[in-house]
Order: structure tokens, then C-alpha cells, then sequence
């Protein structure tokens, strides 16, 4: 079955109207111990705000979720529901879960839209915090300590603040609007943006932000990095692409900012996109909905991929074929000395097929940037920074702390932030001891 929305950006799953949400709302059984929760990284209030969505009682619902969450309306839309929240519901086991992503993302799409909220906020007097990156780690980091009365600038590198939430995840699964307002909530929470900026770069460093007179710094940078196959014979030939590239393309065309012809995909090409994550599952319905033939090559069975199970149904639905337990073992130019073909490594043995383009999605890994600039940060061999317990998310530099995929490698958007929820929790103790200590005119070296 082909779906009929392979062609558009539009999103393919639409939000719930305020009759459906009551009347999904209204069958949760109020569990008196709520496995729903238990499934969420950052154990959101799950039966609370659901029995206040049920009542009618959108405000109640929106500070129940802020309670936990500055991301609502992305993770409603972008989390694996089905094995985190929705997979340990007790109704799921008896047919139909409750539809708690798809409740969040009302409840968080009416507060944008309604401004329901205003929260009352604590005066900004227990210290000066500065977060590097403004993906769902940076965000938020920032978010929570905005809230624990902190004053808390983000500096990002690109002209819009939200990294790869707003150029990473195509359109058609996480809109750029709900990324905008959810941006907008974080603002209101007294969070500067300093956009255009690269730290580690024209003179902006980690030790230049401490001399602005920053407390601390949280580096939430993610990994920008991506993966590339450079023992595979052929991997550099025209035609080889990165899939982040071909969705930053995608994005920026959507957004008006490109032309088509900038976006290095033809209409009715044979493409192929090799890995088997979500970013593969989002390069590979991009290329169909850019009107390509697209296989997924994946160098182990489909039980094994680590992407979701929604967005691979999705994928198959669009139209999107999948070889299995094939691995590509050379890139073939043709006379132009573009790819032409690629010998495949499959379980039946070697053979060639054609492809105009490939994709690689095999995962990505931090830039060292800001590590290379500043003295005292470790990393690991792969360069992933090295963080203590105590206080959580600090590295071996003092005052600086990392959170978020650029210490436990690339993962889901809720498991960076579960991360950075923490790490913000490091730094208030962090700076509220460095504080006390100067009250009592301690000094440490
Ligand atoms: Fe409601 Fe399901 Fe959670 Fe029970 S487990 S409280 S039914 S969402």
C-alpha cells in the first residue's frame, strides 16, 4: 500500500480536534500506579494532566506538563511513544493505549495558540549561566534554570535558534512553527538568544564568556559531525552524499530559503540511503516525497534497526523499499565520474545495481571545536566529553558543564533532555556553592 501523501511536506499525522482529545482524555483509567509514567524518560505527570485534559481544564493540564517538560509540542510529535509512554500504558496491553503523544502535542499546540500560561517566574538573582547550542539539550538546560531563577543566555552558530530540531527533522514530522512557538515559550522564560555565533571562533571562547562574567556554561552541542565510509572504495565520489545535508537542504528549501535546483536529488532518480536510524527513516521519505525511488540499505535485519517502529511503517507505507542485511562495498563511478552503481554485499551474495545517489545516515559524532579551544576538557577516544557525577554533567574543566548527545553519543530528543535536566540541576547546585563560598570570601584555585 502506497501512501497518498508521499509527495508533500504537509504533516502526516494531524493533531487531535478538542472533542477527540476530551473523549481520548476521558478514557485513561487514572492508574492508581501509572506504568505510563514509569515509561517516560523524564516521568511526566502522565494520569494528572490527561484527568485535567478530561475535565476541560486546559490550564491545569499545560502546568502539569511545564512541571516536567519545555519541549511539550516536540516530543508530542517527535518521541517513540510506543516504547517509552503509549508502550507501557495497561490499556495497550488490552488493545488500544491511550494516545498520550498525540494528547500532549493538543495540550501544548492550545497553550501556543490560546496563551493560556503565564507562569510566575523567580527574580534572575542566583547567577549568570551561558548554554552553547539551542537543540533539545540547550533548550532545555536553559528553560529549567530560567525557571530555578537563573540568568541564562544561549549562544547558537546558526541564524535561528533550535539546531537540529529545526534543521534536522523534516517538516512533514516536526513542523518549523511548532518549533518557533515552543522557542517563543522558552523566551518568555527570560532566555536571551545570541544567534549567528560560533564558540570555539572569532574570538569567542569558553574562557572569553567566563570573562563576560559568566558563572557557568553548559556545552549542549550535539554531535554535528556525521559518519562517512571512507574505507569503502568510492565513498568520495560525486553523487555520495551526507542524508544530514540532503535534510538541512530540504529544510532550507521549505523555508523558501534555496531553490529546488539546489537540493542535490533529481526527480525519478534511483536513490539509496544506507543506515537503518531515524535519520535514515527521515532521508529516505524526504527523497520519496522529492519524487525519487528509494531503498534503504541496512547491513543488519529489520528487528535490528534502531529507528522507530512508526516511522519505518511510514517509510513502507510511502513507498520505500528496504534491502536487508546488505552492505555496500564499493561506489562505482560511471564515465562521467559520478556514482553510477554500487556492489552490494547481500546475503545472497555479491552483485552491482544502479544508483544515482547515495545517502549516508551511519551516525555522527561531536565537532571539537570548543574542546580544541579551551584547556582542561576532556574527552573520550571518540571525542565525546567526559563528565562527572558530582555535580552532574560537570567536565574535568571547572564551571563547564556538557549534557546531551555530545557526552552519550547520538540519541533520541526526550533522552537529551532527560540528560540536560539533570546536568541543569548540577549547575544550580554548582553555582549556588561557588556563591556561598564567595559570601563567605572563600576563594578556590
Ligand atoms: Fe491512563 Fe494508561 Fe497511564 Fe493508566 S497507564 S494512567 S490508563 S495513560
Amino acid at each position: 500500500m502506497i501512501a497518498k501523501d508521499n509527495k508533500s511536506f504537509q504533516v502526516v499525522r494531524e493533531g487531535f480536534t478538542i472533542k477527540e482529545a476530551i473523549d481520548e482524555a476521558k478514557r485513561c483509567l487514572n492508574c492508581k500506579v501509572p506504568q505510563c509514567k514509569k515509561g517516560c524518560p523524564i516521568e511526566n505527570d502522565i494520569p494528572d494532566f490527561v484527568h485535567a485534559l478530561s475535565m476541560g481544564d486546559m490550564g491545569k493540564a499545560m502546568s502539569i506538563i511545564n512541571g516536567k517538560s519545555n519541549l511539550p509540542a516536540i516530543c508530542g510529535r517527535v518521541c517513540p511513544h510506543e516504547k517509552q509512554c503509549e508502550g507501557h500504558c495497561v490499556l495497550a496491553k488490552k488493545g488500544k493505549g491511550i494516545e498520550i503523544g498525540r494528547l500532549e502535542q493538543f495540550v501544548a499546540d492550545f497553550d501556543a495558540d490560546m496563551g493560556l500560561i503565564r507562569e510566575r517566574l523567580p527574580h534572575k538573582t542566583r547567577g549568570r549561566v551561558a548554554v552553547i547550542g539551542s537543540g533539545p539539550a540547550g533548550l532545555t538546560v536553559a528553560g529549567d534554570l530560567a525557571r530555578m531563577g537563573f540568568n541564562v543566555t544561549i549562544y547558537d552558530c546558526q541564524e535561528e535558534p533550535g539546531g537540529v530540531l529545526m534543521f534536522g527533522i523534516p517538516e512533514y514530522r516536526l513542523p518549523k512553527a511548532v518549533v518557533r512557538k515552543e522557542i517563543k515559550k522558552i523566551e518568555a522564560l527570560g532566555v536571551g538568544f545570541v544567534q549567528n555565533c560560533m564558540v570555539g571562533r572569532n574570538n569567542v571562547t569558553i574562557d572569553s564568556l567566563f570573562a563576560e562574567g559568566y558563572d557557568a556554561i553548559f556545552i549542549g552541542t550535539g554531535t554535528s559531525i556525521p559518519q562517512n565510509m571512507d574505507g569503502v572504495p568510492g565513498a568520495k565520489l560525486p553523487g555520495v552524499n551526507q542524508s544530514t545535508y540532503l535534510l538541512h537542504c530540504v529544510n532550507s528549501f521549505n523555508e523558501g530559503a534555496i531553490d529546488r535546483d539546489m537540493i542535490p536529488l533529481r526527480k525519478g532518480e534511483r536513490v539509496g540511503v544506507i543506515g537503518g536510524g531515524n535519520v535514515a527513516m527521515d532521508a529516505a521519505r524526504t527523497a520519496i516525497r522529492l519524487g525519487a525511488d528509494v531503498t534503504v540499505l541496512y547491513r543488519k535485519t529489520r528487528e535490528d534497526m534502531p529507528a522507530m517502529a512508526s516511522e519505518y511503517d511510514d517509510a513502507v507505507s510511502e513507498g520505500v523499499k528496504f534491502l536487508w542485511e546488505t552492505a555496500a562495498v564499493e561506489f562505482i563511478p560511471g564515465e562521467d565520474g559520478r556514482l553510477k552503481s554500487v556492489r552490494l554485499n547481500t546475503p545472497d551474495g555479491e552483485r552491482v545495481e544502479d544508483f544515482a545517489r547515495i545517502y549516508l545516515a551511519i551516525g555522527s559524532k561531536p565537532a571539537n571545536r570548543i574542546v580544541s579551544t579551551t584547556e582542561g576538557i576532556d574527552v573520550d577516544e571518540k571525542g565525546y566529553v567526559i563528565v562527572t557525577d558530582r555535580p552532574v554533567g560537570m567536565t574535568t574543566r571547572r564551571g563547564v558543564f556538557a549534557g546531551g548527545d555530545v557526552v552519550h553519543r547520538p540519541q533520541t530528543v526526550v533522552l537529551a533532555m532527560k540528560a540536560a535536566k539533570e546536568v541543569a540541576v548540577g549547575i544550580a547546585q554548582y553555582v549556588d556553592a561557588i556563591k556561598l563560598l564567595e559570601d563567605c570570601r572563600i576563594r578556590i584555585e
